[in-house]
């Protein structure tokens, strides 16, 4: 391929649908993928939705990819298995009552439903759940989760036959950057002629600013997720839970139970691994996490839990907890859709809308003001975006006010 509208370098949930929304406005996109398509961070993903976030804005966004995210079959032609479970969220803390609290409002606000209910009505939908040290909780029912290999894949082979090109095993290795901005995109096999490049290389995002020019202020930070071996009497119908101070989410899958979480003390990664197969990972993480929910899912602690599957993936985080999403500062041309904070897969189908937006239109039809990368303008200590970074990870059921990314 010689030339371009544009190229997105990454084929995963963010790349997969930035590609398959600007094909759809007619542009001729490349597609450059390091690895096999769609095969790093994003099928490892807990798929989980949240809607109700810090700021309308972004609540409007996530609430928008559900409802893109309903409708994606029936869109794309492509298979997603998509299930509409609700979620649970529970506050063992007056703190984090308040909050809840503040959530409901929020919701309301925006239309999003989401509702106080008690602890036994709790217990109905998800009979698994323990009574003990539980202040409040929510129920938002529009909530869902999908299986996460499906929607990159999906948007690719979606973007394809929109006539995108998909380039596996073809990193991007450099840039032409001319007077105007971006000119082109340098590969093995050859340079791409474009005007217009979208960074989406989800933990190598910061790498490909680099070489761009641009600082990112990203850190990639392991995330991990076990699934159990099935459990008589746990079924699809049970809803997403989620315990705000420890950190911890609950789900059912394939029959058994996933259970996932945000540790204090996460490993923030310097030298990403070529691939994140071969990311070290750490199933005591989960235990510890499990052990502290034991009074809100005794379940965990049964000796006869078998693990089915433990895996992890490297999302990127940021300082403020929000996606960084728009304009790369300083290079014409250059975009950039990173900071997922792990919640990128669930809301990629709307920030990809969003990001063709704005490079078709010169604005997104969804306000992105909170999350366009030009609010990180400036210099960059090392050690206080890690810091700062691993905060907005260890609290991330409270960061930003309660801005609850799966
Ligand atoms: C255990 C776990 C649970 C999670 N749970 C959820 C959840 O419940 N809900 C949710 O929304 N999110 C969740 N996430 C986060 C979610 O996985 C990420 O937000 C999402 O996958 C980010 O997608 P991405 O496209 O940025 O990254 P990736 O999927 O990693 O894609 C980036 C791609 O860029 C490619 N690339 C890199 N450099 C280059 C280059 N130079 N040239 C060409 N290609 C390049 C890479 O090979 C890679 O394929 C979870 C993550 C983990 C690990």
């Amino acid at each position: 391929m010689q030339s371009a509208d544009v190229v997105v370098v990454g084929s995963g949930a963010f790349g997969a649908s930035a590609a398959y929304h600007l094909a759809r406005r007619g542009l001729r996109v490349a597609v450059l993928e390091r690895a096999a398509l769609a095969s790093q961070t994003s099928p490892r993903a807990a798929g989980l939705t949240s809607q109700v976030r810090a700021t309308p804005a972004l609540t409007r966004l996530a609430q928008r990819a559900v409802t893109k995210l309903a409708s994606f079959s029936e869109e794309t032609g492509q298979p997603l298995r998509f299930t509409q479970s609700g979620a649970l969220k529970i506050a063992r803390t007056e703190r984090d009552a308040e909050q809840l609290g503040r959530e409901v409002k929020r919701g309301a606000a925006v239309g999003v439903p989401i509702e106080l209910v008690s602890v036994a009505e709790a217990r109905r939908r998800l009979p698994i759940l323990g009574e003990r040290g539980i202040v409040a909780v929510t129920w938002s029912p529009t909530d869902c989760n999908v299986e996460p290999s499906e929607l990159p894949l999906g948007y690719c082979r979606a973007a394809e036959k929109l006539g995108a090109a998909l380039l596996p095993h073809t990193p991007a290795t450099g840039f032409e950057l001319g007077p105007r901005g971006v000119e082109g995109v340098r590969t093995p096999r050859g340079t791409i002629a474009t005007g217009a490049v979208v960074d989406a290389a989800g933990a190598w995002a910061r790498l490909v600013a680099g070489a761009l020019g641009a600082p990112l202020p990203v850190v990639p930070t392991r995330h991990q997720l076990l699934i159990t071996e099935p459990i008589a009497g746990v079924t699809p119908e049970f809803p997403i839970a989620r315990v705000i101070d420890a950190n911890v989410y609950v789900r059912h899958e394939r029959g058994g139970l996933m259970l996932g979480g945000y540790e204090p003390d996460p490993v923030q990664v310097e030298a990403v691994p070529d691939d994140v197969a071969g990311l070290p990972l750490d199933i005591q993480v989960l235990w510890r996490l499990a052990r502290s929910v034991r009074e809100q899912f005794p379940i965990f602690q049964d000796p006869a839990l078998r693990v089915a599957e433990h895996r992890g993936g490297l999302p990127t985080l940021t300082m403020d907890d929000r996606y960084l999403v728009g304009p790369l500062p300083g290079v014409a041309g250059a975009w950039v859709m990173s900071g997922c904070c792990v919640g990128g897969l669930s809301v990629s189908p709307a920030l990809g809308e969003a990001i063709a937006g704005w490079i078709v239109d010169g604005a997104p039809a969804l306000d992105c003001a909170d999350i366009a990368p030009a609010r990180f303008a400036g210099a960059i200590d090392e050690a206080d975006l890690r810091e700062r970074c691993r905060h907005a990870y260890a609290t991330h059921y409270r960061a930003s006010g309660g801005d609850a990314a799966p």
